[in-house]
């Protein structure tokens, strides 16, 4: 979608700092990181939300999402200390990106509940 801001950082037509991309998602530095590790996987594939993926190609597609983010925790070294995926879903999830991504955040230890 030519409007959409992670499609286009997909596509490399917007800049970002990527730290790792396969054929499914690339995974790139949050702008506006939350915690000293914060990245953003996105799927190649758009698809607005979680609530999208309700299809054994949504599945895959975020299997292959979430494994990503397992493999960039491990390469960023927040592996052992732990880290929180996110996924926000619609406006009261948070989501200001209507194409979906995990966030991986880590660097820090996570309070509970979410705000
Ligand atoms: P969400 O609010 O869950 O939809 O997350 C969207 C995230 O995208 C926010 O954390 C933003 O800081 C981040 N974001 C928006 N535009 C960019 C961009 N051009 N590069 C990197 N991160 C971005």
């Amino acid at each position: 979608m030519s409007d959409c801001i992670f499609c286009r950082i997909v596509a490399g037509e917007i800049p970002a700092n990527e730290v790792a991309r396969t054929k499914d998602a690339v995974a790139f530095r949050d702008l506006n990181p939350q915690a000293p590790t914060h990245v953003l996987v996105v799927p190649v594939a758009h698809l607005s939300n979680a609530a999208a993926t309700d299809s054994d190609e949504g599945e895959r597609v975020v299997g292959r999402a979430v494994r990503l983010a397992v493999q960039v925790a491990a390469q960023l070294g927040i592996a052992e200390s732990g880290y929180r995926l996110v996924m926000n879903t619609g406006a009261d999830g948070g989501q200001s990106v209507g194409h979906l991504h995990v966030h991986l955040l880590g660097g820090r230890k996570m309070t509970w509940p979410p705000g």
